[in-house]
């Protein structure tokens, strides 16, 4: 339900959305035009101001997003004070705005509906107390979250793995901090409903169950399927379907008939870090495994019903690998069985100093690819695939702009 009106002289838009059991106001508040977002338990999402976007994380951290004028997009996390201050601004904007509701003060085409009044009070209760309170909850149940694709942000994760099986890319550092381990199915059940208990009415904006951390898929199915049976227990129908990253080649290889039990248990999509399909350079990024070794994975997975996510590495070896990166890359795509199910994302290569990847490039004396280039090779490989039927969905991937 939306509700238009006037309030202090300027345009109100509040939307209380019940199958989602949210709440978004809009209006002029501190010197500008002001949007916030709120889940059903009264925790903030979103806030929007001056031409910049405001992501609030689990952990109680905030992204900003912004565009100026004929700049590429900007991005920086608030300090937890700045975060704090801002979850302030649009409790009391709430605050403000409902004692007026309330008071019969808001000109509106509508009145507040029951679900309105309650989303209301719940983030109107949500003080800076409960704000850090939940921040520490999250860290209680999660080690930190590094990535997830896009399409899965709002996902429900939950780590049935923790760490990467492989930790070797030497452009990657989401998992340095910890050791590969595969839960056990009772740890792994007690981690779920403390997740879901967490999450509490939030759960209502989210679709999906996905499955970290980097190599859920590499766990051998008698250990899998436990897992996933685990999780279905907490969330009937993995609320929606599971997804998960392959990451890597090397271990244990599932066949057709393993992915369609899987896919039987819910797995909707796997994503797979391939990077590049020219070898050399995949043996320069100490990714592991082969080229051949992703065709024939995504194979299994088509055939077993299960739809693939491929990432592609933009920038990866600079200038030195970057003809035969395009050249390769294109070929394994074209050899994949790809359709309207499956996602091909280009993510751009992030070089930051402690990665071993910005030694490895200064010993090979390799010269990055200018984010223009980037733009260039991405527009040249899409150029060269060639798909039989419908086209898979194809699109950009930034980890900087990660929340989950
Ligand atoms: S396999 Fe994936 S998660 Fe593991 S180190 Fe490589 S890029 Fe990172």
């Amino acid at each position: 339900m939306v509700i238009l009106g006037t309030w202090r002289g300027e345009r109100l838009t509040v939307s209380v959305r019940e199958r989602e059991r949210s709440l978004t106001v809009s209006t002029f508040w501190d010197g500008g035009l002001f949007t916030a977002a709120y889940e059903g338990g009264g925790r903030p999402r979103t806030f929007i101001t001056q031409g910049t976007v405001y992501r609030r994380a689990l952990d109680g951290r905030m992204l900003a997003k912004w565009r100026p004028k004929g700049m590429l997009r900007q991005r920086r996390w608030l300090s937890q004070e700045e975060a704090l201050a801002l979850e302030a601004k649009g409790r009391a904007l709430l605050q403000a705005l409902y004692a007026d509701f309330q008071a019969g003060r808001v000109e509106a085409n509508g009145e507040l509906p029951p679900l309105g009044h309650t989303l209301f009070q719940r983030a109107i209760a949500w003080d800076e107390a409960k704000s850090r309170a939940d921040a520490q909850r999250y860290r209680e149940i999660y080690l930190p979250i590094g990535i997830l694709p896009p399409d899965q942000y709002s996902a429900i994760v939950l780590q049935a793995t923790l760490g990467c099986s492989f930790n070797t890319c030497t452009f990657c550092t989401f998992y340095r901090d910890r050791p590969f381990r595969i839960k056990a199915p009772d740890e792994f059940k007690q981690h779920a409903l403390a997740v879901k208990d967490f999450i509490g009415e939030g759960i209502y904006l989210r679709h999906g169950i996905f499955l970290g951390d980097a190599n859920a898929l590499v766990v051998p199915m008698r250990r899998l399927v436990p897992l996933m049976e685990a999780a279905l227990d907490v969330f009937p129908q993995a609320w929606g379907g599971f997804y998960a990253f392959l990451d890597g080649f090397s271990g244990e290889k599932k066949t057709a008939q393993d992915y369609a039990q899987l896919a039987s248990l819910g797995l909707k999509r796997v994503y797979i870090g391939m990077e590049s399909g020219h070898a050399p350079l995949l043996h320069f990024l100490h990714k592991p495994g082969e080229p051949e070794d992703v065709l024939h994975t995504v194979k299994a997975m088509k055939a077993g019903g299960v739809a693939v996510g491929i990432i592609i590495l933009i920038g990866a070896g600079g200038h030195v690998y970057a003809d035969a990166h395009v050249r390769d890359t294109i070929a394994l795509l074209n050899a994949m069985p790809l359709d309207d199910r499956d996602m091909i994302y280009f993510s751009e290569l992030v070089v930051t100093d402690d990665m071993p990847y910005a030694r490895d490039a200064a010993a090979a004396n390799l010269r990055p690819l200018t984010h223009e280039e980037c733009v260039a090779q991405e527009k040249a490989i899409r150029s060269g695939l060639r798909f039989q039927g419908k086209r898979p969905i194809i699109s950009r991937y930034d980890i900087r702009e990660f929340v989950y």
